[in-house]
């Protein structure tokens, strides 16, 4: 039995017809830009996460700088941000000319509430958090940092759409929450999407303007901006995955539920839920000090599985300019050289979970 690490063409198939009636009426409409899908899309989503505004943007890494740029944070300032984290999490505040300054993990692949502090300094303008793999970061301690030293607060929410900690969603913490709806993310366009949600109104507006070339009323242009509009056929489409989302997230917690009920091997480490904290498992991630003579153990039996992320953003090439040496980050980089993602995605059927966990089992 050959099984992937994902299988997005499952979570097509199991809603074709709501997407292909979706998708026709929106290509018959003759409207195809900020219309009423977006509306419509924003709307729910806002909903969804408990309230607020939700802006429709083109991309997750769209929402995460154009966050740091509304939010007037720029070069000279510092952000901080867990070192184990996708490198788009980063370049949202670099692309800003902004400075990241990145603290360790705990032990639920969150930022370490506890170093925090020690990290900030007069330069310090916000904390970024990454709610990675699914799961809630400590947002009680979070926040009362955020506060305690006048910072502002941004959510990662990539990949948690619909995680919790203390019955509060993910996103709704902070300034701004930024979401992706990268067609892998747990909702997941067909193409690439984004959003953030804010509380405030006037913020709200702000993104607005921004996704549209800096403009409230066509061709005057209040700002130098951007295009980064979510188009009316993902925002169609990702409506219906928002009606369907429940039943996803409920699927995904069972699949997670098995792993950690049946995978029994002292050579892997399961994932940890954190009191307070859900999880919607994005990804569910094992680690082993034999990383690698997994995979191929693995692979033989065709069982794919993945690294999220084998370098870490402080290490990456592209961030050697920022002058860290290997070492600096050593849990973050503990975890870079262990961390390996199961095979995880909706419509996984018991037979191919089956399959996995004895291989795993066995390994
Ligand atoms: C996917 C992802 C992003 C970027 O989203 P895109 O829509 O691909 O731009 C940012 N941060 C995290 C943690 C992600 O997983």
């Amino acid at each position: 039995m050959k099984i992937m690490a994902n299988r997005m063409d499952r979570g097509f198939f199991r809603y074709q017809k709501e997407f292909e009636d979706k998708a026709l009426e929106v290509l018959r409409s003759g409207w195809y830009v900020l219309g009423n899908e977006v509306k419509n899309f924003e709307e729910e989503f806002a909903a969804y996460t408990g309230g607020g505004y939700c802006v429709g943007l083109a991309s997750g890494l769209d929402a995460l700088w154009i966050a740091f740029r509304v939010l007037g944070i720029g070069p000279g300032d510092e952000v901080i941000v867990q070192g184990n984290t996708y490198i788009a999490s980063v370049m949202g505040i670099t692309m800003n000319g902004a400075t990241p300054v990145f603290v360790e993990p705990d032990e639920y692949f969150n930022i370490d509430t506890a170093k925090i502090e020690e990290k900030i300094t007069e330069r310090t303008k916000a904390i970024l958090v990454v709610h990675l793999y699914g799961q809630a970061s400590k947002m009680d301690t979070v926040a009362e940092l955020a506060e305690k030293y006048n910072l502002r607060l941004v959510e990662d929410c990539a990949q948690s759409h619909g995680a919790c900690f203390q019955g509060r969603m993910t996103g709704t913490f902070g300034d701004v929450g930024c979401f992706s709806f990268y067609p892998s993310k747990n909702i997941g366009a067909f193409g690439d999407g984004g959003a953030v949600v804010v509380k405030d109104k006037k913020l709200a507006e702000d993104f607005r303007i921004f996704r549209n070339y800096g403009s409230e009323k066509r061709y005057y242009n209040k700002l130098v901006g951007a295009n980064s509009r979510l188009d009316e056929l993902q925002a169609g489409l990702l409506r219906i995955r928002l009606k369907h989302v429940r039943e996803c997230e409920e699927e995904r917690c069972r699949i997670a539920k098995r792993y950690l009920d049946e995978v029994k091997n002292p050579k892997l480490k399961l994932p940890q839920v954190r009191a307070g904290a859900t999880a919607v498992w994005h990804q569910f991630v094992i680690r082993s000090s034999v990383r690698e003579e997994l995979i191929s153990y693995l692979n033989e039996r065709e069982i794919g599985t993945i690294i999220h992320y084998p370098i870490p953003p402080h290490l990456s090439e592209a961030y050697g300019y920022l002058g860290c040496q290997k070492g600096a980050f050593p849990i973050t980089e503990r975890y870079a050289d262990e961390v390996l993602s199961l095979p995880m995605y909706n419509g996984m059927t018991d037979e191919e979970q089956t399959f996995v966990i004895e291989a795993l089992n066995q390994f």
